[in-house]
């Protein structure tokens, strides 16, 4: 049987360790005999090799090796070219982890099963699926992805016990990461994280290579930074030469180049002064993080300082944090080196051993849980629809694999998710990961969709969608999609074109505001169907056989929506050569009919090209004129002579009093005047209703099929008689946006 590991990949080294149950951590050695390897890959001649023999022709020179790949991680368009072929960074990691591997293997006479591979907490999404590809593909069982400075704090033993706030300073070979964590029993909460991936052990090595160079010089005239292959070697020599001045304050380093040799003594103490600026910007990050926190966090708020990441062997850095924090960071049997795979040994442990002991005790009992460090958000318009924003659902410091859904409002298609990222608002300043489409060709008109994200354990992104009624939709996820500035662009121009001028709230009754007038409807006209303004150009006819009547409210409110409204007492002798000029026509009926059969003609005509028709009848016997042509049109006729005089709500059960809920027409409504005194719909077969009076009777019923659309009415009393009772403003000037059929007729004024 294998065994499963903990693997830091690191930028310049990395480590693998084993996690024995009662034993504890035993760092793997590889096919030379070391703890770590270097992370460095030479590709000639179609060979490959990995480690110090690639680190070493890394270091003479050789352009056919790659080295610090893992600071380029996830970037997209990032490739570089060995031995004529062109590789990503993920392709490097993938061919240095299988030869790791295999080294390991051999080595130590195991087979690898399955692997817990570390990364920076700072690692967004794309660079932790990049890392788990590159696992997968040298052939690992990737158990999970896991941060670095978590991985620390389990080698530390850090967990469990009283909460406690960690700070992990973690300076390697290329990369500097802190990481402020509060440890709860066994959670790791990650309260802040910063990071450089350009600042590393090599940076304290190039200060040494400079004044290296510098002295050459000045001995000889000679610069070294001519000499490529001298220069790499100079690298090496400066490493070492650090290295040394870890354990002695002073030490003589060797240079050649063109056959001349210099030897020159170097002081720890002028290597601090050389390279303080670098140990400041360290500490620049760290004080980013306490601020980051606020509340006053500090150095003071610290119960544990832990170093990690073989530059942390420099005693400046010790002696920075005992200025700073007053205390020696934490010390345990374990290098700083191979702390990183200790605590990812021990969680690959974890996903095989419930629990976790050593010489008999209890070390570890549950799984430790990192949360979130960025958050996740989805590119969406702003309320206005002038500007794009990040709408953040996950925030950061959440907890992995939970799902946080949001409603979202989709027609029939495929739905684009775009995700981000980041914390900013502005969503070019997050990073775009990849695109969702989900598959909404199963719904119909304008259906609630909850779409939930979700980090999984290893901080690759899931996502799910699902209706109002539970069903799941499906959803897959494209990777390749350009830049956020193009897919922006693309959108402004798919949303210019189909700009509604429905509000975002259409077909919502009961809108979740707290700003409300005495009917208990929201107040303030964003809330109606459509925005203010957003029919100009477009004209209603209103034809009152009724006789004259003060239609005046209604008609201030159409044209606060941009409609021009004709209001014609009695019938024009001319209808039929008129009438195309507006978008839709309201009859109201007289108290018999007067209506000819040619102009019963001329509106069904009217009506079957597309042009609404709003019919509005009265008590019993005020329906006289619209009979004829709803009888021709639907075989349905108002009939009955109740007293309504009533304020409905929503309807709550079908057949209840009261409205339907979240119509277009309903938008913004909750409760509504029903008339004085009504008639009803008493054949419903063709039309659909859309008001119950509080006799239980359909008061208003609709047709919308076909790209037509009408409205029966037995409420005309509240068109002119109450206008100022519950909603009926609102109710009115939607029924105008709604049977203006811009669905049909598209946004523009068209209608001539
Ligand atoms: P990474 O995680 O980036 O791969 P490591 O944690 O393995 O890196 O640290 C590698 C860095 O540590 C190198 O820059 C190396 O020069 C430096 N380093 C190793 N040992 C010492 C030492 N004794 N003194 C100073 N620096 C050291
Ligand atoms: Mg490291």
């Amino acid at each position: 049987m294998g065994i499963y590991v903990g693997i830091d990949l690191g930028t310049t080294y990395s480590a693998v360790a084993q996690f024995v149950n009662g034993k504890g951590v035993n760092v793997l050695r590889n096919d030379i005999g070391e703890k770590y390897t270097p992370s460095v890959v030479c590709i000639e001649d179609g060979r490959i090799t990995v480690g110090q023999e690639a680190k070493d022709e890394h270091a003479a020179g050789n352009t056919n090796t790659a080295a610090f790949y893992k600071s380029m991680m996830g970037e997209a368009d990032y490739s570089i070219y060995l031995d004529g072929g062109e590789y990503t960074p993920e392709d490097l990691s993938a061919i240095f982890l299988r030869e790791l591997k295999e080294k390991i293997e051999t080595e130590n006479g195991v087979t690898v099963d399955g692997a817990v591979i570390t990364v920076p907490a700072y690692f967004n999404e794309s660079q932790r699926n990049a890392t788990l590809n590159a696992g997968t593909r040298a052939g690992l069982n990737v158990l999970e992805i896991i941060n670095e400075p978590t991985a620390a704090i389990i080698a530390y033993g850090l967990t469990g016990g009283a909460r406690k706030n960690v700070l992990v300073y973690d300076l390697g070979g290329g990369t500097f990461d802190v990481t402020i964590a509060e440890i709860n029993g066994t959670s790791v909460n990650i309260l802040s994280t910063n990071g450089n991936h350009q600042l590393g052990g090599k940076n304290w090595d190039h200060e040494i290579v400079k004044e290296l160079i510098d002295r050459f010089r000045e001995e000889y005239g000679i610069d070294i930074n001519e000499y490529p292959e001298d220069f790499k070697k100079l690298q090496v020599t400066a490493e070492e030469l650090k290295k040394r001045l870890t354990k002695t304050p002073v030490t003589t380093a060797s240079v050649s180049c063109e056959g001349y040799v210099g030897k020159y003594e170097i002081t720890r103490e002028l290597f601090d002064l050389r390279t303080s600026d670098l140990l400041n910007t360290t500490a620049i990050l760290i004080q980013q993080c306490f601020d980051e926190i606020g509340g006053g966090f500090g150095w003071n708020s610290l119960d544990e300082v832990v170093l990690v990441g073989g530059s942390t062997r420099m005693p400046q850095v010790r002696e920075y944090v005992m200025r700073e924090y007053g205390r020696p960071p934490v010390t345990k049997n374990i290098d700083v080196d191979t702390i990183v795979a200790a605590g990812a040994a021990i969680k690959a442990g974890l996903c095989v051993e419930k629990k976790i002991t050593h010489n008999g005790l209890i070390v570890l009992e549950d799984d430790i849980k990192d949360i979130t460090s960025h958050s996740l958000g989805i590119l969406v318009y702003n309320n206005d629809k002038e500007a794009f924003e990040n709408s953040i659902l996950i925030p950061k410091n959440s907890d992995y694999n939970k799902y946080f859904s949001k409603d979202y409002y989709v027609s029939k298609g495929n739905v684009k998710i775009y995700v981000l990222q980041g914390e900013s608002e502005y969503p070019s300043e997050n990073t775009l990961l990849c695109r969702y489409e989900i598959d909404c060709n199963g719904v119909s008109g304008q259906t609630k969709v909850a779409v939930g994200l979700c980090y999984n354990n290893s901080g690759v992104v899931d996502v799910k969608a699902e209706t109002d009624g539970g069903m799941p939709m499906k959803v897959s996820r494209v990777d390749d999609i350009g830049t956020l500035d193009d897919i922006m662009a693309e959108l402004r121009k798919e949303i210019d074109a189909s700009r509604s001028p429905y509000s975002k709230w259409a077909g919502v009754s009961n809108i979740p505001t707290t700003d409300r007038d005495r009917f208990g409807n929201p107040e303030g006209a964003q809330y109606d169907l459509a925005g203010d303004g957003s029919f100009k150009g477009y004209k209603i006819l209103i034809l009152s056989l009724f006789g004259a009547s003060n239609f005046a409210d209604a008609i201030k409110a159409l044209k606060v929506k941009g409609f021009e409204v004709n209001l014609i007492n009695g019938m024009p002798s001319d209808l039929k050569s008129m009438i195309y000029e507006y978008c839709q026509t309201w009859v109201i009926s007289g108290i018999s009919r007067t209506i000819s059969n040619h102009d019963v003609k001329t509106l069904v005509d009217y009506y079957n090209k597309g042009y609404g028709l709003y019919l509005w009848a009265d008590n019993d016997p005020f329906f006289g004129d619209i009979n004829p042509i709803s009888e021709q049109l639907f075989g349905t006729a108002m009939a009955g002579d109740s007293m309504g005089d009533k304020v409905l709500g929503i309807q709550t059960r079908p057949g209840a009093p009261g409205l339907v809920a979240d119509h277009l027409i309903t938008t913004g409504i909750v409760s509504f005047y029903e008339g004085i005194t009504i008639s009803n719909v008493c054949n419903c077969r063709n039309v659909t209703p859309l008001i119950y009076g509080s006799d239980r009777q359909v008061v208003s019923a609709y047709y919308d099929r076909d790209g037509k659309r009408a409205i029966l009415d037995g409420g005309f009393t509240r068109l002119y008689h109450k206008w100022d009772s519950a909603g009926t403003d609102r109710y009115v000037v939607n029924a105008a946006a709604w049977l203006a059929n811009i669905e049909r007729h598209g946004y523009t004024p068209s209608l001539k």
